[in-house]
Parts: C-alpha cells; sequence; structure tokens
C-alpha cells in the first residue's frame, strides 16, 4: 500500500478500507507520510467526502491513534460539551459553569483556535498565569473537588487529531462533514466522559453552511457518540450574525464573566442555559441552570475553576493598547451581521492564528455595539476595534462596516437553537 494510491483513490471517489484508513495516518505520524501527501488527502476528502462506514473507520483510527482518558476516579455521570465552532461563542465558559454549578462532573478538553472560528484554551489562556496542561491526575482532582476542569488534550491523547487539525488550519480543509465528524467524536470518546451535548453550528461564520448540513453532521455525530457507548445529544445552532456581544480571547472572558453575573447578551444567556440544561439532563441533576445564575453560583463555579488552573484574574485581563470605533456609513437598522467577515477581521487582528506557529493577540478583537435589530445613524459606533496597533484597527475597519447589514425597516433577531438530535432522531424547534 502507498500514500500515493491511497489520495489517487479519494480523488476519483472511491471509498476506503478501514485499513487504508489506519495506513495513512498510522504513516502521517510516523513522518513516513509527509504534510504535503496529508494535505492533498484531506482536501480531496473534503471535495469527495466519505461514507458512514469510512467515518466510522477514521474515527476509530483517531482513538486508537493514542491514549483514551480514565475517569472512573470521578462519581457520578461525567458530561462533556463541545462546539463545531463559531465566531464569538463563548458558551463552553458559560453552559458548563453552571452546569457544573448544579452539581454535573464536567470533564472538558478543548482545542484552539480553527480558521476564523475561536478556540476556548486560547481565550482561557489571556487570563494571566492560567494553564491549560493540566497532567491527568491535576484533571481528575479537579473535575472530582471543583467539579470542571477545561485543558488541552495530552499530545498521547488523539495524536492524529492534534496532527491533522493544524494542517487542515492552514490548508482550507476545515470545512467537511466526515473530517469535523471524526475530529470532534475521536476526541470526546478518548476523554472518556459518559454523556457528551454537542454544540454544532451552521450559518456564515461556521463550518456548515446551512441547517441541513448541520443537522446530518450532528445525526453522524451522535450516532458515533452512541456507537461508542456514550449518551449523546446534539444542538443545532445558527452562527450566521457573530454570537454574543465580543469576539476575542480576553474580551470573552470578559463578556462570559458579565453574562454569568446576568448582566450580559439575552441570545447568548439563553442558548448557554439550554447547553447547560442538556448537561443536566443527561446527569440525572435536577437542578435548575437558570437558578445558578440568579444566585452567582454559576460565576463563582468559573472562578474557582480558573483559580484551580492557576488564574489570576486579580491581575486584570489584557487590554489592547489601541481601541478605535468602526463608524456606521448610513443610517439604518442592522439586519444581519455578517460573522464571518468579523471571523476573518478578528484573524487579522490576532485573534486566530494564520500559520501553524502563529502566537494569538490575548488582548485583541472586537466589541459589538450596534447588534442585530438595533437602529443606528451614520457616524454612530457598530463596532470597537481593539489592536495592538493603529494601523492594524485601520486596516480592518473597512471591512467591519461592509459586514454590517442596514435596512430601512426594523428586525427582530433570529432564532438561535434550531433543532436538537438524539438517538431517536431530530426533534425541531417551533
Ligand atoms: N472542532 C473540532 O474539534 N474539530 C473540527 O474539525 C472542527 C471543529
Amino acid at each position: 500500500m502507498q500514500a500515493l494510491e491511497i489520495i489517487s483513490r479519494k480523488r476519483d471517489g472511491l471509498e476506503h478500507s478501514a485499513d487504508e484508513i489506519e495506513f495513512l495516518l498510522a504513516g502521517y505520524l510516523k513522518g513516513d507520510v509527509p504534510d504535503y501527501q496529508m494535505a492533498a488527502w484531506l482536501m480531496a476528502v473534503c471535495i469527495r467526502g466519505m461514507t458512514r462506514a469510512e467515518t466510522l473507520a477514521l474515527t476509530q483510527a483517531m482513538v486508537r491513534s493514542g491514549e483514551g482518558l480514565d475517569l472512573s476516579g470521578i462519581p457520578g455521570t461525567k458530561v462533556d460539551k463541545h462546539s463545531t465552532g463559531g465566531v464569538g461563542d463563548k458558551v463552553t465558559l458559560i453552559g458548563p459553569p453552571l452546569a457544573a454549578a448544579c452539581g454535573v462532573k464536567v470533564p472538558k478538553l478543548s482545542g484552539r483556535a480553527l480558521a476564523h472560528t475561536g478556540g476556548t484554551l486560547d481565550k482561557l489562556e489571556s487570563v494571566p498565569g492560567l494553564t491549560v496542561d493540566l497532567d491527568p491526575d491535576r484533571f481528575i482532582r479537579q473535575v472530582r473537588e471543583v467539579g470542571i476542569a477545561v485543558a488541552a488534550q495530552s499530545p498521547r491523547m488523539v495524536p492524529a487529531d492534534k496532527a491533522i487539525y493544524a494542517l487542515r488550519d492552514v490548508t482550507a480543509t476545515v470545512p467537511s462533514l466526515p473530517l469535523i465528524a471524526s475530529s470532534v467524536m475521536s476526541k470526546k470518546i478518548a476523554a472518556g466522559a459518559d454523556a457528551i451535548v454537542l454544540d454544532v453550528k451552521f450559518g456564515r461564520g461556521a463550518f456548515m453552511p446551512d441547517v441541513a448540513a448541520a443537522e446530518e453532521l450532528a445525526t453522524e455525530m451522535v450516532l458515533l457518540g452512541e456507537g461508542a457507548g456514550r449518551r449523546t445529544v446534539a444542538l443545532v445552532t445558527a452562527m450566521d450574525n457573530p454570537l454574543g456581544r465580543s469576539v476575542g480571547n480576553a474580551l470573552e472572558v470578559q463578556e462570559a464573566l458579565d453574562v454569568l453575573a446576568g448582566k450580559g447578551d439575552d441570545e447568548l444567556l439563553q442558548v448557554s442555559l439550554v447547553v447547560a440544561r442538556e448537561m443536566c439532563w443527561l446527569a440525572e441533576v435536577e437542578a435548575d441552570p437558570g437558578d445558578a445564575v440568579a444566585s452567582g453560583a454559576g460565576r463563582e463555579k468559573f472562578l474557582q475553576m480558573l483559580a484551580a488552573q492557576g488564574g489570576r484574574l486579580e491581575d486584570g485581563l489584557p487590554v489592547a493598547p489601541v481601541q478605535r470605533p468602526v463608524p456606521s456609513p448610513g443610517d439604518g437598522y442592522i439586519e444581519s451581521i455578517d460573522a464571518l467577515e468579523v471571523g476573518l477581521a478578528g484573524l487579522e487582528l490576532g485573534v486566530g492564528r494564520k500559520r501553524k506557529e502563529d502566537a494569538v493577540d490575548h488582548a485583541a478583537g472586537i466589541v459589538i455595539e450596534a447588534p442585530v435589530g438595533a437602529r443606528v445613524k451614520t457616524g454612530e459606533p457598530l463596532a470597537v476595534v481593539h489592536a495592538r496597533s493603529d494601523e492594524l484597527a485601520g486596516q480592518v475597519i473597512p471591512r467591519l462596516q461592509k459586514a454590517w447589514r442596514l435596512v430601512a425597516h426594523e428586525v427582530e433577531r433570529p432564532p438561535h437553537v434550531l433543532a436538537r438530535v438524539d438517538k431517536d432522531g431530530i426533534t425541531r424547534a417551533g
């Protein structure tokens, strides 16, 4: 068997055997298959797709590429949460702490920014002193004692995904149903939780273009999870507009703290509550996450988690030296804000990485002043850009001005959670 043959087969739309997939993955990890061949295969998969059997084989090969985490030392039902990625998506910083405050044990392994979407690890690392590198003993102890830990997966866990994820990020091969499904579910299966809540996003700022594709991805992932003995629920959520009011690492941590204090964007709070309630339901915990907002217990749990991971919030989150408003080019109501353009503007500012070796700028980002439905007049701020230089801020302002779509009539925000998928099928909202 040769990598070249396998790439050609996918290019021609043929189905791989499980052995072919295992051979390619193992070869890549050993260094026998170079980046350029893996990138060519990934692009062929993006264009040609994979059958359900191939996706299962890829997921299983990824899980086998490393070690799994044994969470049996943590009593109770352990519930994990994962989003397929969005712009301004800081739900992990809100929903899981709320569930943990209700008594759910949350062992969560997260990822870094991918393409134009943010990464929970990058956001958390904006807190001074915080580490996301917890060895298994520390991770398990923290979940036992605090109820929640959010950490990077160890390099020994699903090493195939770690390597492929970084390559996909820089070769335009992220938006592929089988690649996303196998990437997410291999990590979730290896991470060892008993139950999983997935947030599958679609729209301009997500990797799935429409609700039908997101439902398909959600179904595929639920089947992979249930097949591996994990109770799995997926929510299908809209990502045409950025979620909440901020995009950027430290900015999103601050927004999460505000929402947990009951002061933030209502849509962000509502979707975080839906996620937290699913986590409670899977763990058979009866407390209501809404009460954990009102009492401040969810915020307290988030603060405990940050402190347990070495975070010193009291030292202050990083602040960008330059903050410039984005003036509205006209009068009207905000009909939509193009999440992809906002995400790409964030990438320009250093919120994510353009190349594998890039460092992120924790202070950089965008704060939305005029959300969907708001009314603005010419010159009023649509957003504020937080940048490390005036030049960089100036570069993204025209792009952001084009991202806001203004209309003459009043606008209602579209619904956010469109469907719920579990092993019994799809339930659509409304
Ligand atoms: N999140 C992941 O973990 N993997 C993907 O491929 C996309 C989003």
